[in-house]
């Protein structure tokens, strides 16, 4: 399909006909379950469930989330699963609401506390682990972020540190629980309580912990206190399309009372239509997810989750100890969820390491050195995963021993230089593609990318210079 022109067929086909162009279309796509890939997907090793949280997203899909009194299906559903959410993290009665996703959930958070603080100017103090979800917030909403750097050793963020950064003009503060990046957890209990006795607002993004670590503790492992019941969180936003299992576009956000929920809140009557009261950034927008998610944790219940949260435990005990055990590697910090980092040495290249497990079938994703955080490669770890543990170790061995055959990627002499000096919004696309071509990367092709040597020229790069290519290349594939 792609690469053709499409236009709108003059008659219209089957849906049978549909799924089969689908499925074509999704060939060269990762896999989304079987546990393969380490990023971006959550299987539950358990095909039922997914069928299940599918089902109810499907008998929720014409829902339209936009007007509450006109589907009360919707707000029941919703308060179910922001009960259950709250339950869990340490507010039974916590005021929430459902969003799309980790990113709105951080936006909403973002607004609440900007409009809660009425403070010109302001700001948030944000670790350089934290999600970028913060940065694209500050960047819509008008607040400046203030990056504090991590413990190199721990990779969690020094209260000392956020201390220092409080100005008169923070708006809110920011840890996470864990952050993605390593899987660790920021010292939540120390920073919330000092944000609180300077009466300033503490978010703990739990979007990728939120639904994992509660089971994890009940499994037997050491979890600090991070939810709502720390005093001085004021927030706390919990995927349920990572480690809910739920499908995509549902996430929860809670907050400590009302009042600081109805900053988030968007009404309107300054027009001549239909009343506005959204509680998310969209306004018109289908109860599909909802019902998904709602259909996922009720198909699961307490039980699937804590039996995942005790394999998720295991597997990813193993995978640290065994990666940690491949010469040329090693394991960055001590994670406390089920994310690993694994990082590489001057003679083992992540990147290469990467391309190599690819070809052998298996995705590892990739993460780019950054502030003093060498480059390295980070696998979730989820349900499906213990049952393929031994494969895995196995192929990360054998790819490290091909990457050490390999050598590292090269960066061509004076490249990010060059790159770095040219203004990239002079360029037009066709002349970026060729710029890429000219040091070795075919920005065209629909084969599967060696993607090493991408990866190494971005990694070279400056994070301004980085977001800029990104940019560009986002421009390019989209034509
Ligand atoms: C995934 C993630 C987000 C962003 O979530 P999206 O659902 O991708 O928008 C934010 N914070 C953390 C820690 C995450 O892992």
């Amino acid at each position: 399909m792609s690469g053709d022109v499409t236009v709108l067929p003059h008659h219209g086909v089957t849906a049978e006909e549909l799924l089969a162009r689908l499925a074509e279309a999704q060939q060269a796509d990762l896999p989304v379950r079987g546990g393969k890939v380490t990023a971006y997907v959550y299987d539950t090793g358990r095909p039922e469930v997914h069928e299940a949280g599918a089902a109810a997203y499907a008998g929720m899909l014409e829902v339209n989330m936009l007007d509450p009194t006109a589907f009360p299906s919707m707000v029941a559903l919703e308060k179910d699963v922001v009960r259950a959410v709250a339950a869990e993290l340490g507010q039974p009665d916590a005021p929430g609401i459902f969003t799309s996703g980790g990113t709105e959930s951080i936006m909403l958070a973002v607004k609440a506390a900007r409009d809660a603080a009425k403070i010109e100017r302001p700001q948030m103090v944000v670790p350089v682990t934290a999600h970028p979800a913060f940065h694209k917030a500050g960047h819509y909403l008008g607040v400046e972020v203030v990056a504090v750097p991590v413990d190199l050793g721990a990779y969690t963020v020094d209260p000392a540190s956020v201390e220092a950064a409080i100005t008169e003009r923070t708006v809110l503060v920011v840890v996470s629980a864990p952050s993605y990046p390593q899987g660790v957890i920021d010292p939540v209990t120390e920073v919330a309580a000092l944000a609180a006795a300077r009466n300033i607002p503490c978010h703990v993004d739990a979007c990728v912990g939120g639904w994992l670590l509660p089971w994890l503790r009940e499994a037997g492992a050491e979890v600090p206190p991070f939810d709502l019941s720390v005093p001085g969180v004021t927030s706390i936003s919990c995927d349920l399309h990572k480690f809910g299992y739920a499908p995509k576009g549902a996430s929860v956000l809670l907050f400590k009372d009302a009042a600081l929920r109805r900053s988030a809140y968007f009404a309107s009557a300054a027009w001549p239509g239909y009343t506005i009261i959204n509680a998310t950034v969209q306004s018109s927008r289908s109860a599909g997810p909802l019902g998904g998610a709602w259909g996922t944790l009720h198909a699961l219940g307490r039980e699937g989750y804590l039996e995942l949260g005790r394999t998720t435990l295991e597997a990813t005990r193993r995978i640290a100890e065994g990666a940690a055990k491949i010469p040329g590697l090693r394991v960055l910090g001590d994670p406390q969820a089920a994310l690993v980092a694994i990082a590489g040495s001057p003679e083992v290249d992540v990147f290469v390491l990467a391309d190599e497990a690819r070809k052998r079938g298996w995705f590892l994703q990739p993460q780019l050195s950054y502030a003093g955080i060498p480059a390295n490669l980070h696998i979730t770890v989820t349900g499906v995963t213990l049952e393929r543990v031994d494969a895995m170790l196995a192929v990360i061995a054998e790819s490290a021993e091909a990457a050490r055959e390999r050598g590292p990627a090269v960066v061509p002499e004076g490249l990010p230089e060059l790159i770095a000096s040219l203004n990239l919004d002079e360029l037009d696309d066709p002349t970026f593609v060729e710029l890429a071509a000219s040091v070795g990367i075919d920005l065209t092709s629909r084969d599967q990318p060696e993607m090493a040597a991408v990866n190494a020229v971005l990694d070279a790069l400056p994070a301004k210079t980085r977001e800029a290519i990104l940019v560009r290349f986002l421009s390019v594939i989209y034509g």
